[in-house]
């Protein structure tokens, strides 16, 4: 198959003088000063139903930036019309014709629509700049630019003929339509979702986050203008119980693709075994879900590489990556070295609005969110077994502020070693040099997640038994290297246990999930 060779897009600096940061602070200035009014997007209809919500940054929450309509029951039904009526035109049209709209959604998103999906995952999201670059347009790019390569591999997977026979294989797309729901943290992710089952032919369904709206109307508009079909991909926002309840008791369900929390995948996966007769096919569940990453330091590692691997690792984005580093053990031994540096680290990290580049860190995403991590900070700073070493402030006045906090630990099963947070804190405990075995089989049993894990050493025997011993505690594992940043086609993305399906987000393995193929044996 003849399709352009995908390469991952390079990462623009932002650097003072740049053309680039010019033009994302004027687009991020510009779509400060006016408001939005998100409509829902069915067929070819954008409705405005009048229940509205605010879209507030998360960096100084009394701001409005625009509203969204949320969706009664009737358009959440209206929306599945919409898509299965798009969807034998959209199936049948030719596999280059579909390709080519998310080839030119990536050209855009490359070019005109940089600074634009840049500045409004910096604004409703509270990403700093070079995290909005990384996501929102090279993560969200490569997705696009790479499905496009593994859809031809897809097709190229065709079983063997024999004289006077010829066997072939149909990939067609499933029969139904998909549900695509989407989390806050990830542009990339809330662009991936729908468009990866849709350029199979699917059609979709697409809930996003509620405080990933903003950013997500901005896609829907590249999409559109890229040329995708009306009711190809439709998107509904509202009360997401009443979201998932309406799509999930549709005979016509074809698949699931999720990101977001466990608890929400576990219900979703519920409500469909309650459903599991009325469905014309088991729908496909893909789900990316919940982690408590780990990084392990052996007493060999370089203390500067592990101090950095933390500091970017935990708390670049604020820590709300499904990927970031939440829980260390660290050797006593380099332990003073890694804490000093660690400590200076974030001393220097600067907090406040994406606004001004220099601010290595922002707001966490919503007031539940600041008031949870407020809690659990409040709790260390009263335990007998935890001591807080950096950090430990917040403040919502203006917007949801949590300083990067560090918290150290004397019991490797002390809470927030176990649970997921999904903020900027980090536990760390301290464990004797000579029981690094030990501590890796605590790594593994500490925490029900699988997701992403990060050993550090120079000896090369400690890295072989940490990557047996950690066989089976994240899908995606790192050797001296911090724990977040997978690249689509680099480091294909997902974890199994509580962490999801582990149909490798940014890979043939997630694509493949949204075919149903057609086997036909025809004899001469
Ligand atoms: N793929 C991202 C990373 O490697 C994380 C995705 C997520 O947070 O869901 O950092």
């Amino acid at each position: 198959y003849n399709v352009p060779k995908a390469i991952n897009e390079t990462v623009k600096s932002y650097a003072p003088g740049t053309l680039e940061r010019e033009q994302v602070l004027a687009t991020f200035k510009e779509m400060y000063n006016t408001t939005v009014d998100v409509p829902l997007y069915i067929g070819s209809e954008e409705i405005r139903t009048g229940n509205t919500r605010n879209i507030n940054p998360p960096f100084d929450h009394k701001k409005v930036v625009g509203v969204f309509h949320q969706a009664e029951k009737a358009h959440v039904e209206k929306a599945i019309a919409a898509a299965l009526e798009a969807k034998p035109k959209w199936a049948a049209m030719a596999w280059e014709q579909r390709a080519s709209i998310f080839l030119k959604a990536a050209e855009l998103l490359a070019g005109p629509y940089r600074a634009k999906i840049n500045a409004a995952t910096m604004i409703a999201q509270a990403k700093t700049v070079h995290q909005a670059e990384i996501d929102s347009a090279c993560e969200f790019i490569d997705f696009l630019r790479f499905n496009v390569e593994f859809m031809t591999q897809i097709y190229a997977e065709q079983p063997i003929s024999s004289e006077g026979i010829w066997n072939r294989m149909e990939h067609r797309p499933l029969e139904g339509f998909v549900y695509a729901i989407t989390p806050f943290n990830f542009t990339a992710i809330a662009g991936n979702l729908p468009s990866a089952p849709a350029l199979m032919g699917n059609v979709v369904v697409w809930k996003p986050s509620a405080a990933q709206v903003y950013s997500a109307n901005v896609i829907m508009e590249v999409f559109k203008l890229a040329g995708l079909p009306d009711g190809v991909i439709n998107m509904v926002h509202g009360n997401p119980g009443m979201i998932s309840e309406t799509l999930t008791s549709s005979r016509d369900l074809a698949g699931v693709h999720f990101t977001g929390s466990t608890d929400v995948f576990n219900n979703l996966w519920t409500m469909i075994g309650q459903n599991i007769n009325i469905y014309k096919s088991y729908p496909r569940i893909v789900g990316e879900t919940g982690g408590k990453d780990f990084v392990i330091a052996h007493p060999s590692s370089i203390p500067a590489q592990v101090s950095t691997a933390l500091s970017r690792g935990a708390f670049e984005y604020q820590g709300q990556k499904c990927s970031a580093a939440s829980r260390a053990y660290i050797p006593q031994s380099i332990w003073p070295t890694v804490k000093d540096l660690l400590v200076k680290d974030l001393a220097s990290m600067k907090m406040g609005s994406p606004e001004d580049p220099s601010n290595f860190v922002s707001a966490v995403i919503t007031e539940a969110s600041f008031d949870k991590l407020a809690r659990y900070i409040d709790t260390a700073k009263g335990a007998k077994d935890a001591e807080i070493v950096a950090g430990g402030n917040y403040d919502k006045s203006v917007g949801y502020f949590i300083e990067p906090t560090v918290i150290v630990t004397t019991n490797p099963k002390y809470d927030t070693m176990c649970t997921e947070l999904f903020g900027p804190v980090l536990t760390i405990y301290v464990y004797e040099d000579a029981k690094w075995s030990e501590t890796l089989k605590l790594v593994d049993e500490t925490s029900p997640y699988a997701l992403t894990g990060a050993v550090f050493s120079q000896d090369r025997y400690a890295i072989e038994e940490a990557t047996k011993a950690l066989e089976n505690s994240a899908g995606n594992f790192y050797i001296n290297d911090k724990p977040t940043g997978a690249v689509v086609g680099q480091q294909p993305f997902g974890g199994a246990r509580a962490s999801g399906t582990n149909d490798k987000a940014g890979s043939i393995l997630n694509l493949v999930r949204w075919v149903s193929p057609r086997t036909i044996k025809e004899t001469f």
